[in-house]
Protein backbone atom coordinates (compact mmCIF):
# COMPACT_ATOMS: atom_id res chain seq x y z
CA UNK A 1 0.00 0.00 0.00
CA UNK A 2 1.03 3.79 -0.74
CA UNK A 3 2.12 5.28 2.17
CA UNK A 4 -0.50 8.23 1.79
CA UNK A 5 -2.74 5.21 3.21
CA UNK A 6 -1.05 4.74 6.54
CA UNK A 7 -4.10 6.16 8.58
CA UNK A 8 -6.62 4.29 6.98
CA UNK A 9 -4.25 0.97 6.81
CA UNK A 10 -3.83 1.66 10.47
CA UNK A 11 -7.66 1.64 10.94
CA UNK A 12 -8.15 -1.28 9.36
CA UNK A 13 -5.68 -2.87 11.71
CA UNK A 14 -7.63 -1.49 14.94
CA UNK A 15 -10.24 -2.43 13.82
CA UNK A 16 -9.23 -5.78 12.93
CA UNK A 17 -8.18 -6.30 16.25
CA UNK A 18 -11.81 -6.82 17.42
CA UNK A 19 -13.02 -9.75 18.56
CA UNK A 20 -14.58 -11.90 15.57
CA UNK A 21 -13.79 -9.07 12.60
CA UNK A 22 -11.93 -10.62 9.82
CA UNK A 23 -9.63 -8.51 7.40
CA UNK A 24 -12.80 -7.71 5.34
CA UNK A 25 -15.35 -6.51 7.53
CA UNK A 26 -12.26 -4.14 8.90
CA UNK A 27 -11.92 -2.79 5.96
CA UNK A 28 -15.69 -2.51 5.39
CA UNK A 29 -15.77 -0.58 8.55
CA UNK A 30 -12.96 1.72 8.37
CA UNK A 31 -14.06 2.27 4.72
CA UNK A 32 -17.60 3.17 6.39
CA UNK A 33 -16.28 5.81 8.93
CA UNK A 34 -13.63 7.29 7.30
CA UNK A 35 -15.44 8.18 3.76
CA UNK A 36 -19.36 7.11 3.65
CA UNK A 37 -20.09 8.32 7.32
CA UNK A 38 -17.75 10.51 8.51
CA UNK A 39 -19.37 12.25 10.94
CA UNK A 40 -21.05 8.67 12.83
CA UNK A 41 -17.04 7.73 12.72
CA UNK A 42 -16.32 11.08 15.01
CA UNK A 43 -19.32 9.98 17.50
CA UNK A 44 -17.55 6.33 17.38
CA UNK A 45 -14.80 7.39 18.34
CA UNK A 46 -15.93 10.05 20.98
CA UNK A 47 -17.95 6.58 22.39
CA UNK A 48 -14.96 4.59 22.21
CA UNK A 49 -12.89 7.51 24.39
CA UNK A 50 -15.81 8.61 27.06
CA UNK A 51 -16.29 4.53 27.61
CA UNK A 52 -12.56 3.78 27.79
CA UNK A 53 -12.44 6.83 30.59
CA UNK A 54 -15.64 6.79 32.13
CA UNK A 55 -16.07 2.52 32.30
CA UNK A 56 -14.46 0.54 35.47
CA UNK A 57 -15.49 -2.22 37.52
CA UNK A 58 -17.92 -2.01 40.71
CA UNK A 59 -16.10 -1.96 43.34
CA UNK A 60 -18.83 -4.57 45.05
CA UNK A 61 -19.72 -6.81 42.44
CA UNK A 62 -17.41 -6.09 39.86
CA UNK A 63 -19.65 -5.78 36.82
CA UNK A 64 -19.51 -2.41 34.98
CA UNK A 65 -19.66 0.63 35.99
CA UNK A 66 -19.21 4.46 35.83
CA UNK A 67 -19.26 4.88 39.50
CA UNK A 68 -17.75 3.19 42.43
CA UNK A 69 -21.12 1.19 42.39
CA UNK A 70 -23.27 0.50 39.64
CA UNK A 71 -26.71 0.67 39.26
CA UNK A 72 -27.68 -2.89 40.29
CA UNK A 73 -25.87 -2.60 43.43
CA UNK A 74 -27.06 0.41 44.52
CA UNK A 75 -30.56 -0.35 43.72
CA UNK A 76 -32.42 -1.12 46.35
CA UNK A 77 -35.18 -2.38 45.22
CA UNK A 78 -33.16 -5.56 44.03
CA UNK A 79 -33.46 -8.43 45.82
CA UNK A 80 -31.05 -8.73 48.21
CA UNK A 81 -31.37 -12.75 49.07
CA UNK A 82 -30.29 -14.04 45.85
CA UNK A 83 -26.72 -13.43 44.12
CA UNK A 84 -26.16 -14.36 41.01
CA UNK A 85 -22.44 -15.83 40.62
CA UNK A 86 -21.23 -14.97 36.81
CA UNK A 87 -17.79 -15.64 35.56
CA UNK A 88 -17.58 -12.25 33.13
CA UNK A 89 -19.64 -8.44 33.48
CA UNK A 90 -20.67 -9.58 30.21
CA UNK A 91 -22.93 -11.95 31.66
CA UNK A 92 -24.49 -9.39 33.76
CA UNK A 93 -25.30 -7.70 30.57
CA UNK A 94 -27.16 -10.66 28.91
CA UNK A 95 -29.22 -11.61 32.07
CA UNK A 96 -29.95 -7.65 33.05
CA UNK A 97 -31.38 -8.08 29.32
CA UNK A 98 -33.22 -10.70 29.75
CA UNK A 99 -35.15 -9.46 32.99
CA UNK A 100 -35.73 -12.51 34.17
CA UNK A 101 -33.52 -12.20 37.52
CA UNK A 102 -34.60 -9.68 40.08
CA UNK A 103 -31.44 -10.72 42.31
CA UNK A 104 -28.03 -9.33 42.71
CA UNK A 105 -24.97 -10.12 40.80
CA UNK A 106 -21.10 -11.06 41.81
CA UNK A 107 -18.68 -11.18 38.91
CA UNK A 108 -15.99 -14.05 39.72
CA UNK A 109 -13.82 -14.04 36.50
CA UNK A 110 -10.47 -14.43 38.92
CA UNK A 111 -10.43 -16.83 41.65
CA UNK A 112 -8.07 -15.56 44.36
CA UNK A 113 -8.26 -14.79 47.81
CA UNK A 114 -9.24 -10.97 47.27
CA UNK A 115 -12.55 -12.34 45.22
CA UNK A 116 -13.55 -14.82 47.14
CA UNK A 117 -13.41 -12.20 49.66
CA UNK A 118 -14.86 -9.41 48.19
CA UNK A 119 -18.45 -12.36 47.68
CA UNK A 120 -18.40 -12.52 51.31
CA UNK A 121 -18.45 -9.66 52.08
CA UNK A 122 -21.25 -8.89 49.28
CA UNK A 123 -23.42 -12.04 50.91
CA UNK A 124 -22.78 -10.43 54.20
CA UNK A 125 -23.78 -6.70 53.45
CA UNK A 126 -27.02 -7.78 51.61
CA UNK A 127 -27.60 -10.86 53.65
CA UNK A 128 -27.89 -13.37 50.43
CA UNK A 129 -28.93 -16.59 51.67
CA UNK A 130 -28.61 -18.28 48.08
CA UNK A 131 -26.38 -18.27 45.53
CA UNK A 132 -26.72 -19.14 42.29
CA UNK A 133 -24.04 -19.84 39.79
CA UNK A 134 -24.49 -19.17 36.38
CA UNK A 135 -21.29 -20.20 35.08
CA UNK A 136 -21.28 -22.19 31.76
CA UNK A 137 -21.66 -25.30 32.31
CA UNK A 138 -19.18 -27.77 32.22
CA UNK A 139 -16.60 -29.94 33.94
CA UNK A 140 -14.65 -26.95 34.91
CA UNK A 141 -17.36 -25.10 36.81
CA UNK A 142 -18.56 -27.88 38.39
CA UNK A 143 -15.45 -27.99 40.08
CA UNK A 144 -14.86 -24.20 40.05
CA UNK A 145 -18.62 -24.11 41.97
CA UNK A 146 -17.01 -26.84 44.12
CA UNK A 147 -14.15 -24.75 45.37
CA UNK A 148 -16.34 -21.64 45.79
CA UNK A 149 -18.80 -22.89 47.72
CA UNK A 150 -16.10 -24.65 50.09
CA UNK A 151 -14.78 -21.26 50.69
CA UNK A 152 -17.78 -19.42 51.28
CA UNK A 153 -20.25 -21.51 53.34
CA UNK A 154 -22.08 -20.88 56.11
CA UNK A 155 -25.27 -21.42 58.10
CA UNK A 156 -28.30 -20.63 55.93
CA UNK A 157 -26.69 -20.05 52.78
CA UNK A 158 -28.28 -22.49 49.69
CA UNK A 159 -26.18 -22.78 46.71
CA UNK A 160 -27.56 -23.91 43.56
CA UNK A 161 -26.67 -23.36 39.85
CA UNK A 162 -28.65 -22.60 36.86
CA UNK A 163 -29.32 -26.04 34.63
CA UNK A 164 -31.87 -26.94 32.06
CA UNK A 165 -31.43 -25.78 28.96
CA UNK A 166 -28.00 -24.34 29.07
CA UNK A 167 -25.50 -26.81 26.68
CA UNK A 168 -22.38 -28.17 28.23
CA UNK A 169 -19.88 -25.14 27.01
CA UNK A 170 -21.78 -22.77 25.81
CA UNK A 171 -21.22 -19.62 27.18
CA UNK A 172 -24.78 -17.47 28.49
CA UNK A 173 -24.25 -14.71 25.94
CA UNK A 174 -24.81 -17.88 23.03
CA UNK A 175 -28.13 -18.77 24.96
CA UNK A 176 -31.58 -17.88 23.87
CA UNK A 177 -33.86 -15.99 26.23
CA UNK A 178 -36.13 -18.30 26.93
CA UNK A 179 -33.50 -21.41 27.96
CA UNK A 180 -31.76 -18.59 30.11
CA UNK A 181 -35.29 -18.35 31.45
CA UNK A 182 -35.60 -21.82 32.39
CA UNK A 183 -32.82 -22.31 33.16
CA UNK A 184 -32.69 -19.64 36.25
CA UNK A 185 -36.21 -21.13 36.87
CA UNK A 186 -35.23 -24.82 37.32
CA UNK A 187 -31.80 -24.00 39.15
CA UNK A 188 -30.76 -27.21 41.31
CA UNK A 189 -28.46 -27.55 44.14
CA UNK A 190 -24.99 -27.01 43.40
ZN1 LIG B 1 -22.10 -3.63 41.41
Amino acid sequence: MKKSLEKFNELVDAFGRLPGVGKKTAMRFAYFVSLQDSFGGLKLAQSIEDAVRFIKRCERCGSLSEDELCDICADESRDDALIAVVESPKDVLVLEQSKIFSGRYFVLDEIDDERILSLKNMIEFYGANEIIFAFTPGLNSDALMLFVEDKIAKDGLKFSKIAQGVPTGVSLENIDMLSLLKAIESRIKA
